[in-house]
């Protein structure tokens, strides 16, 4: 019988745990919390929702309640014990945090084919081989003990693994006002082709908002956070703080984005395709600590974004993730070493649902390969299909919350187009193509 070892009991770790052993695998889950709680945690049972305690959105045409039918699919039991413990909250499937907490350790702790250590993981190798496993799935999440972090970056990668998300806002497309906005890619001819789309500012506007983006509000950090910022990736707003000049000389430097008129502007926020269709703007750069009522309040002085809404706002926190794209095959195992995967938020994905669903998706994975069988190519047209997509592919990791974002574009005919506003048609449109690509992908599972 194949054994198999979990480094973690949280969203990812406890889906991995279950569905291995629900498909007759025996399963070693390795947790610390029962011996110490990192700063974010206050119960000593599993899968616990630090935060919030809601799932997010049920609603079958959102993109949540996309990942949650494919969850079901996949026997989720985090969802199932979301059901049993849920407290009212609308469409949201919100939970009884301690009651959901307790229910998912008990059905772990019981199951026959999973032994529960209360460990803390350094070496996931040798912790496989010492308790005879043949795989081991690292789901140790955004918050990993420093001696796993360190065997990680030791024997992975120095590089491609990232202790703070710094995240920058992303822009709604269709909020924009193109009047005010022109492409050009940095020191390319104005003709040519171009990918990046250019608000400028000239000086009045510049000095303004950086003396804004100083006096704005800023989210304090947690106790356990002491930022330390890789220079090359500094919040916006603490550039502001070093000197009026710092971003004009970063990632709002005009060199080499001439206006349409051949005049360089006194700065610029550069704004890159967040996916393959434009839907989506991410800000350069712009990563930040400002509130969130304060960056839309701040980025909205930007010309073009008078009216902006943007789909998830900045921030930074301590988040421990992989470059996957580099360090990771699309099952999310290892390249270097093949018998080792990762699952959850370490991937890449920003959110319990996405870090549950991680789990359900990479211990799926590898029971087929278990099982001798072929590893599935998910559609990107799938919510689970999306999220892996996104992190085998994005350029720069910044992880991500699902959204319709993620999943391909799609055509609207001249009735479609009529039938409503356009950004909820298309999610309508994508949900219902992304039901349809599930269900006849669904019968491989
Ligand atoms: C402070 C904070 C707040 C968040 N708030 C939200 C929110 O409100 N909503 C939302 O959707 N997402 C939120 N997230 C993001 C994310 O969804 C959660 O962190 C989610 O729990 C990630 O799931 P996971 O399974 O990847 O990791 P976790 O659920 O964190 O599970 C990892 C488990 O591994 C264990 N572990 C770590 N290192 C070791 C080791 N060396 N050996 C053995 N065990 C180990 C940990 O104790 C933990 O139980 C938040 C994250 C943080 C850090």
């Amino acid at each position: 019988m194949s054994r198999v070892l979990v480094i973690g009991a949280g969203l990812a770790g406890s889906e991995a745990a279950w569905l291995l052993a629900t498909r007759g695998v025996s399963v070693v889950l390795a947790e610390v919390k029962t011996l110490k709680l990192n700063p974010a945690q206050k119960i000593s049972t599993f899968a616990e929702l630090v935060c919030t305690n809601s799932l997010k959105s049920m609603d079958p045409d959102s993109a949540h309640g996309l990942l949650k039918t494919e969850m079901r699919a996949l026997g989720s039991l985090v969802l199932d014990v979301a059901n049993a413990t849920a407290v009212p909250a609308g469409d949201a499937l919100a939970v009884d945090r301690e009651h959901f907490s307790q229910q998912i350790t008990h059905r772990l702790s019981h199951h026959p084919l999973i032994q529960v250590i209360a460990f803390e993981a350094s070496d996931p190798i040798a912790l496989m081989q010492e308790h005879n496993c043949q795989h081991v799935i690292v789901a140790s999440g955004p918050l990993t003990t420093n001696p796993l972090e360190t065997w990680l970056t030791e024997n992975l990668s120095s590089e491609d693994i990232y202790f703070y998300d710094a995240i920058a806002p992303v822009v709604d497309a269709d909020t924009l006002d193109y009047s005010k906005l022109y492409y050009k890619d940095r020191h390319k001819q104005p003709d040519e082709r171009a990918d990046y789309l250019n608000a400028p500012m000239n000086k009045e506007q510049y000095d303004a908002f950086i003396a804004e983006m100083v006096a704005a509000e800023k989210v304090p950090p947690k106790d356990f956070e002491d930022w330390k910022f890789f220079e090359s990736c500094l919040p916006i707003d603490l550039m502001a703080e070093r000197g009026p000049e710092t971003a004009r000389f970063s990632c709002m430097k005009p060199i080499g984005l001439e206006l349409p008129d051949g005049s360089e502007p006194w700065a610029v926020v550069q704004l890159r395709k967040e996916n393959l269709q434009g839907a989506a703007f991410n800000l350069v750069g712009f990563q930040t600590r400002l509130t969130y009522k304060e960056q839309v309040r701040v980025f909205r002085m930007i010309p073009g974004f008078e009216e902006a809404s943007f789909i998830h706002l900045g921030s930074c926190h301590r988040n421990s993730f992989l470059n996957s794209r580099k360090l990771l095959n699309s099952s999310m195992t290892s390249l270097k070493f093949p018998q080792m995967s990762f699952a959850g938020q370490i991937t890449g994905v920003e959110g319990y649902t996405e870090s549950a669903a991680m789990g359900l998706y990479v211990a799926h994975q590898l029971w087929r390969r278990l099982q001798g069988l072929e590893e599935l190519a998910w559609p990107k047209e799938t919510g689970i299909g999306a999220l892996v997509n996104y992190v085998m592919t994005i350029e720069k990791p910044a992880p991500s919350n699902i959204n319709f974002g993620l999943l391909p574009n799609i055509e609207m005919t001249r009735e479609q187009r009529k039938s409503g506003p356009k950004k909820k048609v298309r999610k309508q449109l994508a949900a219902q193509r992304a039901r349809e690509v599930f269900s006849g992908f669904s019968q491989q599972l």
